[in-house]
């Protein structure tokens, strides 16, 4: 479990999320991206397009 940067709130987390993952805050919808994962950091995410390729 992880705070959201933006609103405070819990941000819920997979077991195995890894770093440059993005998750989205179910509170206020943030963006966020996984600096870190021991333990786990989030940061804003960069406005990107969905396209990361594969
Ligand atoms: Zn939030």
């Amino acid at each position: 479990m992880a705070s959201c940067i933006q609103c405070g709130d819990d941000v819920s987390l997979h077991e195995s999320v890894e770093v440059g993952e993005i998750v989205d805050c179910g509170t206020c919808g943030v963006e966020l991206e996984v600096v870190g994962d021991d333990p786990v950091n989030l940061a804003e995410a960069p406005e990107l397009e969905e396209d990361w390729g594969e």
